[in-house]
């Protein structure tokens, strides 16, 4: 539990981390140049924009923070903090991650779980079929002899895979479910059905790929199982899909 924790606290905290870094590096670099030469016109103009950067920085990361518990209702703030997150914070976080030689994929569901606080908080009252399912194809069975394209329709759930799982939720709560065999047709596929929140089933990358691609969107990540290795018959628990759509409904 203790572990589970602070894997996910460690996106926050790398952020947080890379923050006081930058301020600290400022502030060193503006006295030592105030003591050493006393600043020019020019010198005066790069450290008041250099403040104003940090500020800006700063404030958006607290707002952020404070949005995975309390709900931003202004549009073009929950755009603006999206953008940020996936722009700028997450690369800070790379950065700093990078130094501390933590694996990627540690950093990477950190963020996911960061970001579905975020969407979880800001994101309620949505109409069922306003709530897209987007899974992997390789959810499917490799001996399956219905080829599931973007519609789970066509599945004659006979349980050999987990897409059966996934109709069965479909029926149950009227949402829409597509599957993407890649990132582009999940884009496209995101933007025929406009809906106002994804739940979206892939591995860490995909997931961090996409979330990052597709930033105008609320996304719900849930991370699949991959007993048989990468891209071939995952599944997925159930679970977590019905808290996400029972929570957005
Ligand atoms: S559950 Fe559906 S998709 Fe999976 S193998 Fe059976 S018919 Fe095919």
């Amino acid at each position: 539990m203790k572990k589970h924790y602070f894997a996910i606290i460690k996106f926050p905290m790398y952020v947080s981390l890379s923050l006081f870094i930058l301020a600290l590096v400022y502030f060193i670099m503006a006295l030592a140049s105030y003591h050493r030469l006393g600043l020019s016109g020019w010198g005066t103009a790069a450290y008041t924009l250099l403040f104003i950067i940090l500020v800006v920085l700063v404030s958006s990361w607290i707002l952020i923070l404070m949005s995975t518990h309390q709900k931003i209702k202004p549009k073009g703030l929950k755009l603006y903090t999206a953008w940020m997150l996936v722009n700028i914070y997450y690369y800070l976080a790379k950065w700093l991650s990078k130094l501390f030689l933590q694996s990627k994929q540690i950093l990477q569901e950190s963020f996911l779980h960061f970001n579905n606080e975020i969407v979880l908080t800001n994101f309620n009252g949505i109409h069922s079929q306003k709530i897209l399912l987007l899974l992997p194809h390789c959810l499917q069975s490799s001996e399956c002899k219905i080829r599931i394209v973007n519609d789970i329709i066509e599945c004659e759930e006979c349980g050999n895979c987990d897409i059966a799982k996934m109709k069965g939720i479909v029926n149950k709560y009227n949402v829409k479910a597509v599957v993407a065999s890649g990132g582009s047709l999940a884009r496209k596929l995101i933007i025929d059905t406009n809906p106002d929140v994804i739940i979206a089933v892939a591995c860490h990358r995909d997931l961090t790929d996409g979330l990052r691609d597709s930033w105008r969107y609320p996304i719900y990540a849930v991370l699949n199982e991959r007993p048989k290795g990468t891209c071939f018959e995952t599944t997925v628990s159930t679970a977590p899909i019905e808290f996400a759509i029972k929570k957005f409904a």
